[in-house]
């Protein structure tokens, strides 16, 4: 039998361009499939800072990922805008990028069976097909899945720029483009999708209602027979502490104890008191509304005001830049706070810590809680998308579930459940056996690769 043929199309791939999870899972899964036996290539724009020489570059095996060059759009050090804002010519770029996508496939002569497009910067590729290369038989069988990773960046753009897409001004209608009287990337990518996906279970659900589906539940409800969800995986070759590099001492689930070696080492380079028994708290996150650090920010001083340790990397939103950086002038002993996007000291962070928060007011999927478990750090999750798929509470008594969850968005229910895993923490003997049973947890691509294949399967 051939080989299914897929093209990735994703803004952002690691190891070559990142600023969230979309990044890992566009890095990693297509390895996953290339050893299911998919033939995968992937699809991005070479931005400046991608460390790579010529148009193609090799991940995995050998999954060819095509770079979109263009000096004028992608020439920029960062992916989507700077520090005034969203580029004003974003989307130029990404009908640029998704034009290409698919001229890039001729040129190749790659015909895909399928291409998996994510987020709204793919999103007119499925747009594209039907229309300007409707009738043209290089992609007579190329059926579209589109990957929702999170709904709340659609791509939407004034009426005025709607001409820069290249398409007749009929489809600036409710059913295809326009959303408020503006242009909506995803809305039409959504209509035009042969299967859409997001990246768990409950996410698939939530997006069906007003509170999570971002204006388009009601697009989104008309799609629902084509819609669901399938749980991210992580790469575990890259995120293992018995072989990570970055961190200071590798360490597996039979030799949890040099976590602690980790956790000591890291607190001398951080200038934090050097002791083992203060439960360290992490927190890697995007500075941004979504991660719930509102609920944090009404609750840090009390914990700060215990034995504990706070180590915060992030980046993003001035207010929550402004927020820490106060916290660590008057907690300096034992907060961390830096704002900056760093990938090493993100592993040094997982490794170290002993709990992770994760409160966010929704969460497509999110990786940290499973990066987390991979590195014996329990989290401390809001029950909410994703989350609510991979955490579940702890009980002492029959020692099922995997870490501290609360439902309800307030810093009550937060503060009572990050309590609970330091009254824990003070039980060695059954926090060492909660870690070592997290570490053994199976959060690797394989089955959900398998359930991806699955649906290109039934849709090609
Ligand atoms: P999102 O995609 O909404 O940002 P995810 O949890 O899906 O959230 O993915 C976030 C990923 O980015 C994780 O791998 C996390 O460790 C990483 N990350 C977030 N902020 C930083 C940062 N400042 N430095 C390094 N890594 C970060």
């Amino acid at each position: 039998m051939e080989k299914l043929k897929v093209l990735m199309a994703s803004s952002e791939v690691v190891p070559f361009a990142k600023t969230g999870g979309l990044a890992d899972v566009a890095g990693s899964l297509p390895i996953a499939l290339e050893a299911a036996g998919v033939d995968i290539r992937v699809i991005m724009p070479k931005y400046s800072s991608v460390k790579a020489s010529g148009s193609e570059a090799i991940i995995g095996k050998n999954v060819k990922v095509y770079f979109v060059e263009n000096e004028e759009y992608f020439g920029r050090k960062e992916l989507y805008g700077d520090k005034f804002g969203d580029y004003p010519d974003n989307l130029d770029r990404f009908a640029f990028f998704s034009r290409e996508a698919l001229e890039r496939c001729k040129r190749e002569n790659f015909k895909p069976d399928i291409i998996h497009c994510n987020d709204w910067q793919t999103a007119l590729i499925p747009v594209y097909l039907n229309t300007i290369y409707k009738y043209d038989p290089f992609f007579a069988k190329t059926r579209v899945l589109f990957t929702i990773h999170n709904m709340a960046y659609q791509g939407i753009f004034a009426k005025e720029e709607f001409p820069k897409i290249g398409l007749d001004w009929n489809l600036f209608t409710i059913q295809y483009f326009e959303f408020y009287g503006k242009v909506n990337l995803m809305k039409a990518g959504l209509v035009y999708s042969d299967a859409i996906s997001t990246v768990s279970p409950t996410y698939a659900k939530e997006i069906l209602t007003d509170e999570f589906g971002c204006g388009l539940e009601g697009v989104l409800k008309t799609r629902e027979s084509v819609l669901s969800g399938i749980l991210n995986g992580i790469d575990t070759d890259v995120w293992d502490p018995a072989t990570d590099k970055k961190i200071f001492k590798q360490y597996s689930s039979k030799t949890v104890m040099d976590k602690y070696a980790n956790k000591e080492k890291f607190q001398k380079e951080l200038g934090l008191k050097v002791d083992g028994e203060i439960p360290m708290i992490g927190l890697i996150s995007r500075l941004a509304d979504q991660k719930g650090l509102d609920l944090l920010a009404k609750i840090i001083e009390d914990i700060l005001n215990t034995k504990v340790q706070f180590v915060l990397l992030g980046t993003g939103d001035n207010k929550y830049h402004i927020l820490f950086e106060k916290m660590a002038k008057t907690h300096p002993k034992n907060a961390s706070i830096n704002l900056k996007f760093d990938a090493v000291l993100a592993q040094k962070i997982y490794a170290s810590s002993d709990i992770f928060l994760i409160p966010s007011r929704y969460e497509p999927c999110g990786l940290g809680q499973m990066i987390s478990f991979r590195y014996g750090t329990v989290p401390v999750v809001r029950e909410t998308g994703g989350l609510k798929d991979s955490v579940t509470e702890f009980d002492p008594k029959t020692g099922s579930g995997n870490g501290f969850t609360f439902s309800e968005y307030s810093s009550k229910a937060f503060h009572s459940a990050i309590k609970r895993a330091l009254d824990l923490f003070r039980n060695k003997t059954v926090w060492e056996k909660l870690i070592t049973k997290v570490m053994k947890l199976d959060y690797s691509w394989g089955a959900s690769a398998g359930e991806y294949i699955k649906l290109y399967e039934k849709i090609s």
